[in-house]
């Protein structure tokens, strides 16, 4: 069957092409999928287009649109199962794990669900008697979603559920390495009843399939989620048509623990923080600022438990964490550990991949600690995307907050201390946009998600998400109009 969604039919690719997707964790053969080119995207920004400008779906009542993502996360739901195989033989993440996102994404379609007609705009109140004031909010129109494959369908929905409960059509462009669960949910929005052409999907590598997206002048906004490169060469590509832009960048995210901490939990936590999905996490606190005469004991125990994790794949009960996401990732953050290592870190665990016939056909690397870090390295203010934690050290707040802002990043971070008052400083202090304290990874679709810095801008999740994908309009009426002689 075809995989391209376009104007609610499912096609092939027009140039014919195709691509292997492989499990990461043994590369196996997963599937065959099309491969879009530019010509089916242009086609799908058409559909979409004539979709917006021709309704009805932009001018449905705002509780229908609700009505429609509430029942689409009770889809969700009901294929809870095969969506997480699936996710889980695209990355290579433990079966849990995709569970987990799933039970997120449908929360993320209700929260948008009964969203969608909680605001319908509001009366402005001009001081004059003879003046009906409103503002009120319009879908953008045509939006172009492109995602990453480290959470495919969650970042996906982040996306996908406030463009629907906003009004508007959509292309979406997942990565070319995990478009299986993409797949799923376009069935999923047929079946829930979405009028043809609201939503479309192309799949394909991000140059040839996704480049339009960024300068065709049918797209009126671009969501995007991946890395600060591709995030700076799709912002100058908009910048031609003046487009609406949203950016989910990279992070090089602080883990501040501070001596007064709970130190089972803390240590506990610092794992959670860096090695889930083996660091593959936007947010994860790959750069560990540990007070000085705590350092020592933190970090003994940090290495201790990190040589214990366990690696395998999707299914493999116990396993703790997987593999990265493909042969290329993986050389590149072997690369990055050599030169963290060339510019003076020490090497306390890690740094190497497993050895074993389970291991030898998956992209694994081992949990590694880096210590004796300082945040000149390149290796503290670059983003590996792997299980690699650096470690550096801190004796006051006021250095803290100057190392832990010291990145172009400004995603997330936790504080971990025992004292109120300075967790409450700190996190006033941090420009990141999301700060944990005593926590770590935490979300809720009802609070915004985003980065300060180059970490993009804009905000998924909560009131603000739903902000992206709206218009403001204000609608001034005279009812008394009469001439104002101003060039009598
Ligand atoms: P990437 O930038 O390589 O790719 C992201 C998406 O952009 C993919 O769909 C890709 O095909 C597409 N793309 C690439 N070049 C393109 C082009 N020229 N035109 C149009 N589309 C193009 O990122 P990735 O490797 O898939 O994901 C990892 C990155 O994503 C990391 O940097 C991570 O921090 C970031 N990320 C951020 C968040 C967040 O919320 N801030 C969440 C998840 C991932």
């Amino acid at each position: 069957m075809p995989e391209l969604f376009i104007g609610g039919a499912w096609r092939s690719a027009l140039d014919e092409r195709s691509r292997e997707i492989r499990c990461p964790a043994d590369g196996s053969l997963v599937a065959v999928v099309d491969e879009a080119g530019g010509k089916d995207t242009v086609k799908a920004i058409a559909a979409a287009r004539r979709a917006f400008d021709e309704g009805p779906w932009p001018t449905t009542p705002a509780a229908d649109r609700g009505d429609l993502l509430l029942r689409v996360a009770d889809l969700l739901v009901r294929d809870k199962d095969a969506l997480a195989r699936a996710e889980s033989l695209d990355t290579g993440k433990r079966l849990v794990e995709s569970e987990y996102d799933m039970d997120d994404i449908a929360n993320c379609f209700r929260y948008f669900g009964r969203a969608a007609a909680a605001e319908a705009g509001r009366v402005v109140d001009t001081g004059q008697a003879n003046v009906d004031s409103r503002v009120v909010y319009e879908p953008v129109g045509v939006c172009a979603l492109i995602t990453p494959w480290n959470y495919p369908l969650l970042q996906t929905a982040w996306k996908v559920a406030p463009a629907l409960a906003a009004g508007n059509t959509f292309v979406l462009k997942p990565s070319e390495l995990t478009p299986h669960t993409a797949i799923h949910l376009m069935r999923l929005l047929q079946e829930a009843g979405l009028p043809p052409g609201v939503a479309n999907l192309v799949l394909g590598a991000g140059p040839e399939a996704g480049a339009p997206l960024a300068d065709h002048p049918d797209v009126d906004l671009l969501s995007f989620t991946g890395g600060l490169q591709t995030g700076r060469r799709l912002m100058a590509a908009a910048a031609g048509t003046v487009k609406k832009v949203a950016l989910e960048l990279g992070g090089k995210n602080p883990n501040i623990v501070f001596a007064d901490a709970d130190f089972d939990t803390a240590v506990d936590m610092a794992l959670t923080a860096v090695f889930l999905h083996s660091g593959q996490v936007c947010s994860a606190g790959a750069r560990l600022l540990v007070e000085d005469s705590l350092h020592d004991r933190f970090v003994d125990e940090v290495v201790r438990r990190a040589k214990e994790i366990r690696l395998g794949g999707p299914f493999d009960e116990r396993a703790r964490t997987g593999p990265l996401i493909s042969a290329a990732h993986r050389s590149k953050v072997e690369e990055y550990v050599a030169k963290g290592l060339a510019e003076g870190a020490v090497l306390r665990c890690g740094g190497e991949r497993p050895r074993g016939d389970a291991y030898d056909k998956g992209f694994y690397y081992l949990p590694t600690v880096l210590d004796e870090c300082t945040s000149t390295m390149s290796v503290v203010q670059d983003e590996s995307f792997g299980p690699v934690l650096t470690v550096e050290r801190f004796s006051t707040e006021d250095e803290v907050v100057r190392l832990a802002n010291d990145t172009v990043y400004g995603l997330a971070g936790a504080v971990w201390t025992t004292d109120e008052a300075k967790a409450q400083r700190v996190a006033a202090r941090l420009r990141i946009g999301t700060v944990w304290i005593n926590d770590y990874h935490p979300y809720v679709p009802q609070a915004e998600w985003g980065g300060f810095k180059q970490s993009g801008f804009g905000r998924e999740l909560g009131p603000s998400g739903l902000a992206e994908y709206r218009e403001a309009k204000h609608i001034w009426r005279n009812t008394d109009p009469s001439p104002q002689g101003w060039f009598a």
